[in-house]
């Protein structure tokens, strides 16, 4: 198979063998984001309004929840858009009183056999969804639509990366569009 990096990323690249599931797929309208083991299966839409904004973070909780010590590559998606193709009953919620960023809870949602995080819900902020780029199928995606626009609290940034090319940098995130 081609490599990501000489991959023509106008069009799907689903890797064979990136977790479990050999069924993620993509269209022009719609991608799936799969867990690591394949139980859980989302399908979201990768146009506006449906795809509300795309950014990274590197505070502090996104140092810890991904456990790389770095930061989160997401994506907000409205819940209209949002569908369960299946697992939703796999998932596992974990509810943190508060973030960094915000002071407001947020609803962790886990697959609870292989751990992956899925997404995200902030209490003060209903009817949408923070998902995870690392969960969708076709990776081009990951360079393409789901590029992150904003990086937020550049401030934290671990020393040996560089800015997130082409992103608005913001030092923390009260002042970005969508603290996590
Ligand atoms: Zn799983
Ligand atoms: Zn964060």
């Amino acid at each position: 198979m081609t490599s990501f990096a000489a991959a023509d990323k106008s069009k799907p690249f689903i890797p064979l063998k990136a977790g479990g599931a050999t069924d993620g797929w993509s269209n022009d309208d719609e991608a799936t984001a799969t867990c690591y083991c394949g139980a859980v299966q989302l399908k979201f839409a990768t146009n506006p309004p449906g795809l509300i904004d795309t950014f990274s973070c590197n505070c502090y909780d996104c140092h810890k929840i991904t456990a790389s010590g770095m930061f989160a590559t997401n994506f907000t998606v409205a819940d209209t858009h949002l569908t369960h193709i299946r697992g939703h009953e796999k998932l596992t919620v974990f509810t943190q009183s508060r973030t960094i960023g915000t002071g407001s809870t947020m609803a962790n949602h886990f697959c609870s056999i292989c751990g992956t995080l899925m997404y995200r819900v902030r209490g003060d902020s209903p009817g949408k969804s923070i998902l995870r780029v690392g969960t969708v199928d076709d990776f081009s995606l990951h360079e393409t639509k789901l590029k992150p626009r904003v990086e937020n609290y550049v401030k934290d940034r671990v020393g040996w990366l560089h800015p997130v090319e082409g992103a608005l940098q913001v030092q923390a995130s009260n002042d970005g569009p969508d603290a996590v």
